[in-house]
């Protein structure tokens, strides 16, 4: 076994994503557009695994879970009745040295290494921390703050054809609205019974004051995310039930248990009756990765209040009437993706003397953006290399690569994480058959190309 080298930096990351093509910097020959992202060709596989896995848990492998795609731009006054409008506020501070702008409750998690969990904590417990724990600007490296005010990270803008009068819409700051106001649209032709789930992936939009760390915190990010409409009595038991759910979620795909906590909130917003965060332990420290929370009848009722349509729901069984309680689980892609970037990235010493490092990313296959690369061992065995490619084409996410020694092909694909290599050579004209050489273990079998489709679908199950 090979002898791992160094502790995973974000620089790393960053490097890699950007020189193997995961994601480039947003907008980047205009000189980049702070904190965007543009995921490249293999990104983009990667993340749409992410998201599929998820779907996949989530909803495809359950009975009463139901998904929805709902519009990024909605009527204003969802934004009210969700609170947004009036008190949605993040707790800015200015650094009157370099005019730059953060948050306080993010400069204390990021002080403190994630150790202090500053949502707890009033304004003027933030500003007491800061100025004790004499906290400085992560820009200048000066202490000389102003006092927090709140900011709303709300993105505004304007529809109709002429700016002047038209009317002010918001770029969702969330997807969850999406679920409660089609709450009973959803129940009804789904004929689902309470308790049922609503799940959503799709873009959200926040101004954020501290974003970075890369697609940690970007201002415009996808949640997976789905809201669990049940009865007060079974709230709490499904509350803890997606706690456990959601940490072996990101278990099973490769997230180790040492590097995840659980994190109670000790600060409840005044209707919700209990939040938890799984925390993961990124190069920067414990952040939060996804959220479970129980939310109460608030985002029904405060709908029903708003709108004025019923938001009730009748039990088929004691034609009872009610309101549903809320248990809702969330996690951002972008940051799951990050999070397993993190975790599958690996530099292993071969040859200490040669300095022969390998940078491997061991990413569980289900989520590796290519399943296989399909390597012909010369040029003049294109041909049938192309035919092994085009059969399991169909199947999955597979590359090609004619370029170079197989040692060196062998090294690009561990960086991009494929499980398998698959060399045609001559006896594969004679024989049908390839050698696949294993991404972690660097062993090499030989298989009958009919068997190869099997082979690798039996390892993306989990
Ligand atoms: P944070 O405390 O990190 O700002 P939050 O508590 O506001 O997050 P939620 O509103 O609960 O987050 O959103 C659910 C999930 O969406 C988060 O757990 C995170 O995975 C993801 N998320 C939230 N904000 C961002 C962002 N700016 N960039 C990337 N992902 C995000």
């Amino acid at each position: 076994m090979a002898e791992k080298k160094q502790a995973v930096t974000m620089d790393k990351i960053v490097n890699l994503c950007k020189n193997r093509g995961f994601v480039f910097p947003g907008s980047e020959i205009y000189g980049g557009f702070a904190n965007t992202w543009d995921f490249g060709p293999v990104g983009v596989e990667l993340k749409n695994n992410v998201k599929r896995a998820w779907w996949k848990k989530f909803v495809q492998e359950t009975t009463d879970t139901f998904g929805v795609d709902a519009a990024i731009l909605m009527n204003p006054r969802v934004w009210e009745a969700s609170g947004h409008v009036a008190s949605f506020g993040d707790p800015k501070m200015d650094c009157k040295n370099c005019k730059q702008r953060f948050r306080a409750d993010t400069l204390i998690e990021a002080h403190s290494k994630g150790e202090v969990a500053a949502e707890a904590m009033t304004d003027a417990e933030m500003e007491s921390y800061i100025e004790e724990h004499d906290v400085k600007c992560p820009h200048c490296g000066v202490r000389n703050w102003t006092p927090i005010r709140k900011f709303n990270p709300m993105f505004v803008t304007s529809r109709g054809t002429l700016e002047e009068g038209s009317d002010k819409v918001y770029l969702r700051p969330e997807t969850c609205q999406g679920e409660y106001v089609n709450f009973l649209n959803v129940q009804r032709t789904a004929r689902a019974k309470v308790p049922f789930a609503i799940a959503q992936i799709g873009k959200s939009f926040r101004n954020e004051i501290t974003p970075g760390n890369f697609l940690f915190r970007t201002v415009e990010f996808e949640q997976m995310e789905l809201q669990k409409f049940c009865r007060e009595d079974e709230a709490m038991s499904i509350y803890e039930e997606f706690k456990k759910k959601a940490l072996e979620f990101v278990e099973s795909l490769g997230l180790k248990s040492e590097n995840l906590r659980f994190h109670d909130h000790d600060k409840l917003a005044h209707y919700a009756k209990a939040a938890c965060d799984i925390q993961y332990n990124f190069p920067m420290g414990w952040q939060e990765l996804n959220g479970v929370h129980h939310r109460g009848v608030w985002d029904l009722s405060r709908h029903q209040e708003y709108s004025g349509k019923t938001m009730l729901y009748i039990d088929p069984f004691t034609n009872e009437k009610f309101v549903p309680n809320v248990i809702e689980y969330s996690i951002g892609a972008d940051r799951l993706m990050l999070a397993l970037l993190c975790a599958a990235y690996d530099e292993e010493i071969l040859d200490a003397e040669k300095n022969d490092v390998r940078t491997v990313l061991h990413f569980h296959p289900a989520i590796a953006p290519y399943k296989a690369c399909v390597l012909p061992l010369q040029k003049n065995l294109s041909e049938k290399a192309d035919e092994v490619y085009r059969k399991l084409a169909k199947k999955f996410a597979v590359t090609y690569d004619v370029t170079g020694s197989i040692g060196k092909r062998y090294r690009r694909q561990d960086e991009i994480g494929t499980p398998y290599c698959i060399t045609v050579d001559f006896d594969t004209l004679n024989d049908d058959t390839v050698t696949v050489r294993d991404r972690d273990t660097m062993q090499q079998i030989r298989l009958k190309i009919a068997e190869l489709c099997s082979y690798i679908e039996k390892s993306l199950e989990f």
